[in-house]
């Protein structure tokens, strides 16, 4: 069995920097992140050993130092935290805090903002939660659903695959044929890189393997792709979720990976495939 492993796979650049400033302030004082730092239950688990603390209300912390997320925040949560006393160190990915400015620019300019992405995602609570009035899609029923307006200006959250962020801006454009719809493009570029390369991955595997954790958006969002290339793909948190049984068969399997996702994890789920196609005799490793 062949192991073709995505391009690009694995932990961002937005991921590594928050959980670095995390743990250097961790060694300072101690410090509570305000909701999940990535979505990826090893990393939670390693950062918990080192002395992070985790909480989804700040009214709940009980160190003086409050963490923001790579995800970001809004202004009003900011105040709310700051409010309460804790000091903010701030690990909001540049990327994120373009989508934030992209956003806010194009409702200064009178647009009504639209967002692509996940309602109950805490990138997505962070870019509307300021804004009076705004509208999340995430499907054609969502745009049907839509009011009219003359002017819509559409950002999207970071992790969501460009090629569905676009469908359904062209599918506003149908609809609203009267109407402005501005588009800026926030899908992160990394998002981006391993969207492509999943794709390429899954289009020559008979099995594909995603590694990411259960609540994480953009491991999800890997997976769907994989799938719409490849019948047979598989998500699992590590090697231990592996089923040799999968790799019956198989000639080529696929490797990739989310944006949470440690190296270190992606390494052994390689290594667990590689011993299952070995135990079945049929390994030709390239
Ligand atoms: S997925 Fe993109 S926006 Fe999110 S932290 Fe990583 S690089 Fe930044």
């Amino acid at each position: 069995m062949k192991i073709i492993r995505a391009k690009h796979l694995g932990m961002c650049f937005g991921v590594r920097d928050a959980i670095a400033i995390a743990q250097a302030a961790a060694r300072e004082e101690p410090v509570t992140v305000l909701g999940q730092l990535v979505h990826n239950a090893t990393v939670v688990e390693r950062m918990t050993e080192a002395g992070v603390r985790f909480s989804d209300h700040p009214e709940d912390v009980d160190t003086g130092r409050g963490l923001i997320t790579a995800h970001g925040a809004s202004e009003r949560f900011r105040r709310r935290a700051e409010a309460l006393g804790l000091k903010i160190t701030d690990t909001t990915c540049p990327l994120v805090t373009s989508a934030h400015r992209a956003l806010h620019g194009l409702v200064a300019e009178g647009y009504h903002p639209v967002v692509v992405g996940r309602r109950d995602h805490v990138e997505v609570r962070g870019l509307t939660e300021d804004l009076r009035e705004f509208d999340v899609v995430i499907d054609a029923a969502d745009i049907e659903r839509l009011p009219s307006r003359s002017r819509f200006g559409v950002c999207s959250q970071t992790t969501q695959p460009i090629a569905r962020v676009m469908e359904l801006v062209e599918r506003m454009r149908c609809r609203f044929r009267d109407s402005e719809v501005r588009f800026i493009d926030t899908v992160c570029q990394p998002t981006k890189q391993r969207q492509q390369s999943a794709v390429e991955v899954a289009a020559r595997a008979d099995v594909v393997i995603v590694v990411g954790g259960r609540n994480s958006n953009n491991t999800a969002e890997l997976t769907e792709t994989c799938r719409q290339f490849c019948e047979c793909v598989h998500q699992v948190t590590g090697p231990g979720e592996l089923n040799a049984d999968w790799f019956e068969n198989v000639r080529t399997a696929g490797l990739t990976a989310g944006t949470s996702t440690p190296d270190d994890v992606i390494a052994a789920v390689e290594r667990r495939m590689s011993e299952m196609a070995t135990n079945r005799r049929f390994a030709t490793r390239d």
